[in-house]
C-alpha cells in the first residue's frame, strides 16, 4: 500500500551503516531536532506523534511540515495504539527507537493527572510490549526520562547515583516509574534500553509552555511575568541545556546502544542486555531571573516582573547535572551557554511569529531561513 511505501522510504538510511530509527513524539520540540539531525547524517527516520493539544497543535504541524520537507514522515498515531505499532515493526526492521513521546510539564498534572499515566506509563508499557513481543529484530530503545526524578535533592550537582525516590510532581513520578518499567523489560525480555535524564531543554522550535518561551511572548506583549523564589527566599535555578547539545547526546546514546538480546515473540532472552541511564544537562545552573535579563537584552524591552514565593506546584528549587558518565561513554560535552542559546531562540521566535520589533537580533534583521539554528 501507499502507506507502507511511504513508511519504508522514510525509514531507509542513505548511508550503508545508517540506522533506521522510529522516533516517537517526533512533532515535539526535541523529536523534531533529533529527527532532522538523524536524517541529515543519512539515517532513516519514521516519526509518530498524536498531535495532542497540551500546547498549540499548529506549532506541531509546522514542525511536521519542516520534517516532511527533509524527507521525514511523521504519522498521526498514539503510542497506546498497539495494533499500529505492531504493523509498523512488521513493515520496517527498525534498528533503534528514540522514544520521546510523553505528557510533559509539571503543573498541568494538577488538572490532568491521568494524561501523565496514559502517555508516560501506559504508553511506555505499550511500546515495550510491542518491541518485546512483535519486533523482529528487536530495536535498541533510547528514551527520555527527566532531571525531575532528582526531585527534592539539594546536594547538587546530581549524578546518576543520587536518590530518585522523592518526586515533587506527578510528571516526575511517571518518569521515575518509566525507569523502573525499563528495568523490568530489560530484565525479563532482554531489551536494550537507555534512559536520558534531560535538564530543562530550550531553543528554536521550543515548547510554548516553558518559561523562556512564554516570558518572551509576554515581554514582547508588555504583559507581566511571574518569577518564583523558594519558601526560604532563595531564587529558583535551572541547568538550562541548549537543544543542539541534547541532540548530540541523543545521537551519542543511539550510536553506543547495544543490540537487544531478546527473542521475537517474547521468548527467553539470549543473555543480559544493556540497561543504562544518563544525565544530559549543561552543568551550569542559572537563576531564572538571569535568564529573564538575557531575554530583556535580546528583545530590547524590560519585563514587568513580579516575584512570588513558590507554591507547592511540582517545581523543584534547583537542578544541576553532573554529566561525566555520558562524557565517558559517548563523549557528551555541552558547548552552548545560555546567552548564545537564547539569542538563537529569540531569532527563531521573531521569524516564526513574524514579530516586528525594530530591534535587530545578532546584527541582522528578521529575515533568516527557518532552519537556521
Ligand atoms: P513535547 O511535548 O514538545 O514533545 C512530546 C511530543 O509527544 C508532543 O509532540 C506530543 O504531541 C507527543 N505525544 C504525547 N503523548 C503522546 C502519545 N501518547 N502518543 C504519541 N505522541 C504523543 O516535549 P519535548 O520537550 O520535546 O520533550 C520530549 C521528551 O523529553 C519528553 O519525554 C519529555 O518528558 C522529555 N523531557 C523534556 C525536557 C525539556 O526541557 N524539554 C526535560 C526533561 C525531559
Amino acid at each position: 500500500a501507499a502507506w507502507e511505501r511511504g513508511v519504508r522510504a522514510s525509514a531507509s538510511p542513505r548511508r550503508p551503516d545508517g540506522l533506521s530509527v522510529l522516533v516517537t513524539g517526533a512533532a515535539g520540540f526535541v523529536g523534531t531536532h533529533c529527527s532532522l539531525a538523524l536524517k541529515r547524517r543519512g539515517d532513516g527516520v519514521v516519526g509518530l506523534d498524536n498531535f495532542n493539544a497540551y500546547y498549540d497543535p499548529a506549532l506541531k504541524r509546522s514542525r511536521q511540515a519542516l520534517l516532511a520537507r527533509h524527507g521525514v514522515l511523521v504519522l498521526d498515531a498514539d503510542i497506546n495504539d498497539g495494533a499500529l505499532l505492531a504493523k509498523l515493526f512488521e513493515v520496517v526492521p527498525f534498528s533503534h527507537v528514540l522514544h520521546l513521546a510523553a505528557q510533559a510539564g509539571v503543573r498541568y498534572a494538577t488538572r490532568n493527572p491521568q494524561s501523565y499515566v496514559a502517555s508516560n506509563v501506559a504508553g511506555l508499557v505499550s511500546l515495550f510490549e510491542i518491541v518485546a513481543k512483535h519486533a523482529d529484530p528487536q530495536p535498541a530503545i533510547v528514551w527520555a526520562s527527566s532531571s525531575s526524578v532528582y526531585g527534592l535533592n539539594t546536594d547538587a550537582p546530581f549524578s546518576e547515583l543520587h536518590r530518585t525516590d522523592r518526586p515533587a510532581s506527578l510528571y516526575a513520578a511517571t518518569k521515575k516509574a518509566g525507569e523502573a518499567i525499563a528495568h523490568t523489560y530489560n530484565h525479563i525480555y532482554g531489551l536494550s534500553i537507555t534512559g536520558l535524564r534531560f535538564f530543562t531543554v530550550y531553543g528554536p522550535w521550543g515548547r510554548p509552555d516553558m518559561a523562556y518561551f512564554s516570558f518572551t511572548k509576554s515581554i514582547l506583549a508588555g504583559k507581566p511575568i511571574t518569577l518564583f523564589r523558594m519558601p526560604d527566599g532563595t531564587a529558583v535555578q535551572r541547568d538550562f541545556t541548549y537543544i543542539d547539545d541534547i541532540v548530540k547526546g541523543c545521537l551519542g546514546a543511539l550510536d553506543t546502544a547495544e543490540k537487544s538480546t531478546g527473542v521475537a515473540g517474547g521468548g527467553k532472552k539470549r543473555g543480559p542486555a544493556q540497561l543504562r541511564v544518563y544525565n544530559l544537562g549543561n552543568t551550569s545552573p542559572v537563576p531564572v531571573a538571569k535568564m529573564v535579563s538575557i531575554l530583556e537584552d535580546l528583545l530590547g524591552k524590560k519585563a514587568k516582573k513580579s516575584v512570588v514565593t513558590l507554591p507547592q506546584n511540582g517545581d523543584v528549587p534547583f537542578t544541576h547535572a553532573n554529566v561525566s558518565l555520558a562524557a565517558t561513554d559517548f563523549g557528551y560535552q555541552p558547548t552552548t551557554d545560555l546567552a548564545t542559546g537564547l539569542r538563537k531562540f529569540v531569532k527563531w521566535y521573531l521569524q516564526y511569529y513574524s514579530v516586528e520589533t525594530g530591534k535587530k537580533i545578532n546584527g541582522k534583521s528578521n529575515t533568516a531561513g527557518e532552519e537556521e539554528k
